[in-house]
């Protein structure tokens, strides 16, 4: 699934300017535009790909990111990659439908008709912010969390026109219903006719004349909603979910903005977590280390036993494949990696003083004289520094 180069769907140089972009998106958009390729699956590809390209290209912070980074840059806010793409047509023409807008009499490519909304700049509500705390086990499985949120929604009175019945409306005197309004320049190419948005009545063609008492005429009413959000496993503290359309209703009609979901992360009583990777801190006794045991361990699937060899040497680490968390997004996981501490007891009885003198003189507690590799003192340093 590897994706195309965007330079390349607009088919541009690297070096292209402003307007070059926007021109060679509106060739793709109207070559594959779905009114011109009814039922047309390939070509609807092909019209989501090139907005998809002009969406990033055409914003100069999103192609400056995307030169450097590749599609990597441009997929999501935290690099988790599940916030943007995937654009609905719906969507191109409310985000781009003002690309077409120029084009209303051009050349017989009549979008108005049936799709009048293309030539119509469509509001969009604001985005709201929200904070879902974590835990470890959480984040290891992927969790369904539900978040009651403080939001505007459509006014239910009036169904978001802002206007009190059907007659609260008045035709609009500026474009007399239209929506549109229309205007003919002369250009070297002959008689241009332009059609673009009526500003008086923002496209609608009409005005209220009688407001809605419920919103004021807004369109939209505060009110509280519970919204589900799935959290995908292997999230970290400070990712930023987008769930689009889950955001603010806009005033008077138009597309919802998006709700997005800031990650905090609770830290784990005994797993230290390091990217994908945890860290559990294990302290044997010295009888443990040195006549070898089964010790019981936490993981983020509950308890498990671990063996440790007879002789296991303080310092030493043994790693769980696949124990970890896992990749956000992606394929695999992190492992769990044990780090073994021998416990020197601090303080002892007389009997034991006296059991660890007789073990003090047998052969095998002389310690080994500790061989030094090349490169030890290097990597100590390394190490403090
Ligand atoms: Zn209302
Ligand atoms: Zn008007």
């Amino acid at each position: 699934m590897g994706k195309r180069d965007y330079y390349e769907i607009l088919g541009i140089s690297k070096g292209a300017a402003a307007d070059e972009i926007k021109k060679a998106y509106r060739q793709q958009a109207l070559k594959f535009h779905p009114d011109k390729n009814p039922d047309n699956k390939e070509a609807e590809e092909k019209f989501k790909e090139a907005a998809e390209a002009y969406e990033v290209l055409s914003d100069p912070q999103k192609r400056q990111r995307y030169d450097q980074f590749g599609h990597a840059g441009v997929s999501g806010s935290a690099g988790g990659g599940f916030s943007g793409h995937g654009m609905t047509i719906e969507d191109i023409f409310n985000q781009f439908g003002d690309i077409f807008g120029d084009f209303g009499g051009f050349g017989g490519f009549g979008f108005g008709g049936n799709r009048s909304r293309s030539s119509r700049r469509v509001n969009k509500g604001s985005n709201l912010r929200v904070k879902v705390t974590l835990n470890l086990e959480e984040i290891s499985k992927g969790v369904e969390k539900k978040i009651k949120v403080n939001k505007y929604v459509t006014c239910q009175t009036c169904g978001g026109t802002g206007a009190r019945g059907n007659d609260g409306f008045t035709t609009c005197s500026t474009c007399h219903g239209s929506g549109n309004v229309t205007r003919i320049t002369n250009t070297l190419l002959g008689q241009m006719q332009t059609t673009s948005s009526c500003p008086h009545c923002n496209g609608e063609g009409k005005i209220i004349k009688d407001r809605c008492t419920s919103c004021h005429g807004e369109g939209i009413v505060k009110d509280q909603e519970v919204i589900k959000i799935n959290i995908p496993a292997g999230v970290a503290e400070g990712m930023q979910l987008n769930v689009s359309g889950k955001g603010n209703a806009p005033r008077r009609g138009g597309i919802n903005g998006d709700l997005l979901v800031l990650i905090e992360e609770t830290k784990h009583p005994e797993l230290i977590r390091d990217g994908n990777d945890l860290i559990y801190h294990l302290n044997l006794s010295f009888p443990q280390a040195a006549l070898g045991t089964t010790v019981e361990i936490p993981t983020v699937e509950g308890k498990a036993k671990i063996k440790i060899d007879a002789g296991t040497q303080p310092g030493k680490v043994l790693r769980l494949r696949g124990k970890g968390i896992p990749e956000v997004n992606g394929y695999g996981k992190g492992d769990l990696l044990v780090t073994i501490n021998v416990w020197i007891p601090k303080k002892l009885s007389k009997d034991e003083q006296k059991l660890l003198q007789r073990l003090e003189d047998s052969e095998n507690m002389k310690p080994d004289p500790g061989k030094m590799e090349n490169g030890f003192f290097e990597r100590m340093r390394n190490y403090f520094e």
